[in-house]
């Protein structure tokens, strides 16, 4: 018999609580029956509906629900990385609040966890329902050019769905980076893994919280918080513009020695490599910029999130719910 936590993170889901709700609680036999016993982390983060009003009655009503606030919006993947911290479970799923990763999936991955020994069961989207063509498009794109940029392998069609044994949630507690790219951390850690094919359903109520802003920052901490690429983007268009620089002054040089008077005289040639050098000069400052900020960000040490809140934590040192710090240590 095994503790199994469930994290899921919340911003304003009101509208898909309730059926999340009644798709656990029909589950809930099952895994029992099993003689497995679930806690379901709820993070709260930030939202500005009635999600956290609801989160607060079902703590009342149902000993094996968890909340914890936070006390503003820092986003998606901290919020998972708030519920590994706190999960108890000998095995701990990060799973989306609006069921596209389906529970229903859940004693596969606890008998692919148990039974075969795999330390991480992560799911593989199948076929996607209900994604518009640019999620779908510039997903496509971003991992075709992570996977090129680097090192470690991070799964095609992956989420964050995934189980994880203690040790690998114990590994993944011990780095404490501030812009995180969890698939690509959980690929980091290594481990046994194992990939479980699923069709992903569409949102089962309410709208996406990922806009392309957010896309867009998961899609930068994903590159610079495993490649340095970009870096030697800048160093390899420098050496090549420079080499062409002095390519097209020996041949000027050449055509004005044999025909000084054809030569005329070519301001739009300076105007282009003008420009053409301090465009390359600002994005590759600009590339530098983002290593600058993040090792500014690392080096101010902030906690990771701050908690308003931590409800159901029933059986803990009542000192601890004040807690708003984070960091394990
Ligand atoms: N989410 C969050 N904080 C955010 C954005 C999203 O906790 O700032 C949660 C959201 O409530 C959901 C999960 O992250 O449980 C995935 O979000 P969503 O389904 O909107 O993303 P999509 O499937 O559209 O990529
Ligand atoms: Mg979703």
């Amino acid at each position: 018999m095994a503790l199994i936590s469930l994290v899921f993170p919340i911003f304003n889901e009101e509208a898909v609580l309730p059926v999340l709700i009644a798709r656990l609680e029909a589950l809930l036999p099952t895994l029992e029956l099993n003689g497995d016993q679930i806690e379901v982390l709820f993070i709260n983060d930030g939202s500005r509906d009635g999600s956290l009003g609801q989160l607060r009655e079902l703590v009342q009503t149902r000993s094996w629900v968890r909340v914890l606030s936070f006390s503003r919006n820092f986003g998606h993947q901290v919020a998972v990385t708030a519920g590994m911290h706190h999960a108890r479970g000998a095995a701990v799923v990060l799973l989306d609040a609006d069921l596209q990763d389906p529970p229903e999936l859940l004693p596969e991955m606890i008998r692919l966890w148990r039974d075969e020994g795999w330390e991480v069961v992560y799911g593989k989207r199948r076929s996607r329902e209900g994604e518009t063509a640019f999620k779908l498009l510039t997903a496509a794109i971003f991992y075709k050019t992570l996977q090129r940029l680097t090192s470690v392998a991070i799964p095609e069609n992956t989420g964050d769905f995934r189980l994880m044994d203690r040790k690998v949630v114990d590994a993944l507690n011990t780095m404490g980076e501030q812009h995180r790219f969890l698939r690509g951390m959980a690929a980091w850690v290594g481990f046994k893994q194992h990939a479980l094919e699923y069709d992903r359903p569409a949102r089962a109520a309410g709208e996406t919280k990922y806009p392309f802003r957010k896309m867009f920052k998961l899609a930068m901490d994903a590159i610079t918080g495993f490649s340095y690429a970009p870096l030697k983007l800048s160093r390899d268009l420098g050496i090549f513009i420079a080499l062409a620089a002095i390519a097209y002054g020996v041949v000027q040089a050449a055509r004005y020695a044999i025909a000084p008077n054809s030569f005329e005289p070519g301001w739009t040639s300076i105007i282009v490599v003008l420009s053409l050098l301090s465009g390359v000069q600002l994005v590759t400052l600009g590339l530098i910029g983002e290593y600058i900020g993040r090792i500014y960000d690392e080096v101010k040490g902030r906690p990771l999130y701050l908690l308003s809140e931590k409800l159901g934590f029933r059986d803990e040192d009542p000192s601890q719910s004040q807690s708003t710090n984070s960091r394990p240590s």
